[in-house]
């Protein structure tokens, strides 16, 4: 049979190959059944006008809910596919905007024309950029209880907008300078939105936030463009016309974006980590800076929700950032605590060692009491390496560790590692002799756990060192640790498994 003349390893390939085929032919016939009705839905949608008489402004409206609701579709999936969460907001976002669009197909079955009360049509249509900028915000890696306080600018955001946009849409009368007022407003938030997010985007090193980001921006940069061209240019004209392919445009466009291939690896640069760490920082700045924006616009016709909304920015983000700063100042001392930390054995490790032999040799020098040091070394430790295995040795390593922390009963008494297989015991206050004698006990302790050794004698033994100096001395503390290593040295020559005396000057 043909089959087993094939490689395990030609199979593999074979079947990687195959369903890679069929991934791609997936992927074709997914992006057909997608594009296929969006297709059709824009034709009919730029045929409306001629068709459909006086019902034109509400066709073309459902055509552009109908692609909104598409897009937000199309964004749920891609949260599935890119684990970045902004997705969710941008379909978030899209749902909101065809609500305005709903609203205002509402306005036009109502009252027959657009000139009515369009306060809710515009209430959408800002509350659309909130879940964006809570998006580019919101650093995702925070905790739950910051990103709800980063919830509550938005929202608090949301009312502000709301307030707002009502008071101008329902003002009789100076409708040129409010509408003036509140295109300028939607120009600065889809402004900001696109900018954050190129920021974001330049800053991030994930490949879901790059993808995310950068989408966010190219699609905000599009939306802004549309926007200000029908809100500047072509104000004046009713929904209805031809002009209304126009707003299909950053739909299209954002559908497409869905469609990119998320397989592209990200580009990293070298301080990639430090601008996004950059980012991290500044951008929970957005919600606060724009709330206290839309406030100060307020001043003048909302004063009580101007101040409600400079006192929201102020207190919830001093919150948010004492919130940080705890978390910070957690996380600082657990690192302190590692670093202080010898990872295989658990023992204090040099760093750690070296500090309190400084701070030890003070106090005994201000007290005028004796201060003792063991150097400890386990002997034919390379050889027990060589024929039991590295892992073994670690093992070795730890259990010694353990029984000599387990003979230093003072709590002033500090056994550390030194490194290798190399320990030391600080003794503040012991005399020389009773260095010496804590030393003899964990020699016997070591030899009493019959750590089996291709060593001579069969056993894992140690030798130690021990070096005394009473105060004042004229000595350092290295000097003291150079002493503990000499007599180390002497112990070794002894013929190991034994005890050095020496005493410092
Ligand atoms: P001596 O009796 O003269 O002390 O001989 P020795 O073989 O113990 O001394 P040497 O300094 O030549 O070898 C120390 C060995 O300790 C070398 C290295 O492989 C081993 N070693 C150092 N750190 C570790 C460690 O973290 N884990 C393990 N398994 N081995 C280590
Ligand atoms: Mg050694
Ligand atoms: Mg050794």
């Amino acid at each position: 049979m043909e089959s087993t003349h094939v490689g395990g390893r030609q199979v593999v390939q074979a079947i990687v190959s195959e369903s890679g085929r069929l991934d791609a032919a997936a992927r074709r016939g997914g992006s057909l059944a997608l594009w296929l009705p969006i297709a059709g839905l824009v034709l009919f949608h730029s045929i409306v006008p001629y068709i459909v008489g006086s019902m034109a402004p509400i066709v073309s409206l459902a055509c552009v809910v109908v692609l909104a609701l598409s897009g937000a579709k199309a964004c749920l999936a891609r949260a599935r596919i890119s684990g970045a969460s902004g997705w969710l907001m941008l379909a978030m976002a899209k749902v909101i905007w065809a609500g305005g669009m709903m609203a205002n197909a509402a306005v036009h079955l109502s009252l027959g024309h657009y000139q009515g009360d369009a306060s809710l049509c515009l209430l959408f249509f800002v509350l659309y950029g909130v879940p964006l900028v809570f998006a580019t915000s919101s650093p995702e890696t925070e905790r739950l209880s910051v990103r709800v306080l980063d919830g509550l600018i938005a929202t608090a955001l949301g009312v502000l907008f709301f307030v707002h946009t009502f008071g101008l849409a329902t003002m009789a009368g100076a409708s040129a300078a409010d509408a003036e007022l509140l295109t300028r407003m939607f120009d600065i938030e889809n402004g900001l939105i696109a900018l954050f997010a190129l920021f974001r985007f330049t800053t991030s090193h994930t490949r879901a936030n790059r993808d995310f980001f950068g989408s966010l921006a190219a699609y905000g940069f599009v939306y802004l463009l549309t926007t200000a061209y029908m809100d500047h240019w072509q104000k004046d004209t009713d929904y209805g016309t031809s002009f209304d392919l126009i707003i299909d445009l950053p739909m299209l466009f954002l559908i497409a974006l869905t469609q990119r291939s998320t397989r592209k690896p990200s580009r990293k640069t070298v301080d990639a980590s430090q601008r996004e760490r950059l980012a991290q920082a500044i951008s929970p700045l957005l919600l606060p800076a724009m709330l206290l924006v839309v406030a100060a616009t307020m001043l003048g016709s909302h004063p009580r929700w101007a101040v409600a909304g400079f006192a929201t920015a102020t207190i919830v983000y001093g919150l948010r950032n004492a919130l940080t700063h705890l978390r910070n100042l957690e996380e600082r001392d657990r690192l302190a605590q590692l670093s202080q930390i010898d990872d295989l054995t658990g023992l204090p490790n040099r760093r750690s060692f070296d500090a309190a032999l400084h701070s030890e040799w003070a106090r005994a020098a201000r007290s005028g009491t004796s201060l003792c040091v063991l150097m400890i070394d386990i002997d034919h430790f390379k050889l027990l390496n060589d024929h039991l295995g590295h892992q073994e040795g670690d093992r070795r390593l730890r259990d010694v560790a353990e029984a000599l922390a387990g003979c230093a009963s003072r709590a002033a008494d500090m056994v550390a590692r030194y490194g290798g297989e190399e320990f030391v015991v600080i003794l503040p206050g012991a005399s020389a002799e009773e260095a010496r004698t804590l030393a003899e006990t964990m020699r016997i302790a070591v030899l009493a756990l019959a750590l089996a050794t291709p060593a001579p004698g069969g056993r894992v033994s140690i030798s130690i060192g021990v070096s005394a100096t009473t105060m004042p001395a004229i000595d350092t503390p290295d000097a003291l640790l150079a002493c503990a290593d000499a007599a180390l040295y002497a112990a070794k020559r002894d013929g190991r498994n034994t005890v050095h005396m020496a005493m410092a000057a």
